[in-house]
């Protein structure tokens, strides 16, 4: 696979899956805009890409907000004259059981997981339909299938399927794939946050016997922004190491 000259715009970039997903699109020859809303880890992933010879420049940004996921988009078409592959990789989480849940939980999950997501899509699809060239790959996950204490994650992560699946039907024809990655139980802060006895029951669940890693997501998104992949769209792929068949 090879991304030379490609422009790639990866949301939450600082840590974790987005730093996996950036470190390797620019391994494969992308210029990276690595986007967080926190600038020290932003930078350090910059850093390292840069260490390994490797394009990457930072856009703080918080995704929930549309004014700033705009200025992202255009800014960076208008700088470099393109925009060739967008990752919508930003996301958190406020669990709690639904009879407990506040709406602020709510709002801020569905805020960054779902209308983050949008906020980029909406200017990014313009400037592809233009270019009539795109790639765009949105992270959902294995929770869009329902997950206990995850009402707001899983029906954000379930809009993020139907999002990317009317976009496909959309944008097919100006050249532009969409996709969306389901990552099951992968090593990050994020998983790490949850109590040793619930990360030993996940990983039991998992065939490959453990946690994935962000690299294994990392090479299957490259493969989706490639050109190998140009007659892939609209899919919803199982990064989960067989957590969900
Ligand atoms: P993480 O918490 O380690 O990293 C998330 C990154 O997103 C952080 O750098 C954070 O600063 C950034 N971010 C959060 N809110 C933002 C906002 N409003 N605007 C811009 N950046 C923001 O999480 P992760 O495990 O790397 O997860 C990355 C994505 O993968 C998320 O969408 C998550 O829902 C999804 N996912 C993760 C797993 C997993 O097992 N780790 C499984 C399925 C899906």
């Amino acid at each position: 696979m090879d991304l030379t000259g490609k422009v790639a715009v990866v949301t939450g970039a600082a840590r974790g899956l987005g730093k996996g997903i950036a470190e390797k699109l620019a391994e494969l020859g992308a210029h990276v805009v690595i986007s967080d809303m926190n600038e020290e880890g932003a930078e350090a992933t910059k850093e390292e890409i840069i260490t390994n010879g490797g394009r990457a420049e930072v856009f703080l940004c918080n995704v929930a907000v549309k004014e700033e996921a705009k200025r992202l988009v255009e800014e960076t078409a208008q700088k470099h004259g393109r925009l060739d592959i967008l990752v919508n990789n930003a996301g958190i989480n406020r669990d709690s059981m639904l009879h407990k849940m506040d709406h602020g939980q709510w709002d801020a999950v569905l805020g960054v997981n779902l209308t983050g997501v949008f906020n980029t899509m909406k200017p990014a699809s313009q400037i592809m339909r233009e270019q009539e060239h795109g790639r765009i790959v949105n992270i959902s996950s294995a929770s869009w299938l329902g997950n206990v204490g995850q009402a707001n994650y899983a029906a954000a992560k379930a809009g993020v399927v139907g999002l990317t699946k009317t976009a496909a039907r959309e944008l097919g024809k100006k050249n532009i794939t969409v996709n969306a990655i389901c990552p099951g139980f992968i090593d990050t802060d994020m998983t790490r946050g949850v109590p040793e006895k619930v990360w030993d029951i996940m990983v039991s669940k998992i065939p490959m016997g453990r946690a994935g890693k962000p690299e294994d997501v990392a090479n299957c998104i490259a493969f989706l922004a490639s050109d190998q992949a140009s007659y892939i769209n609209g899919e919803l792929i199982n990064v989960g190491g067989g957590m969900v068949l």
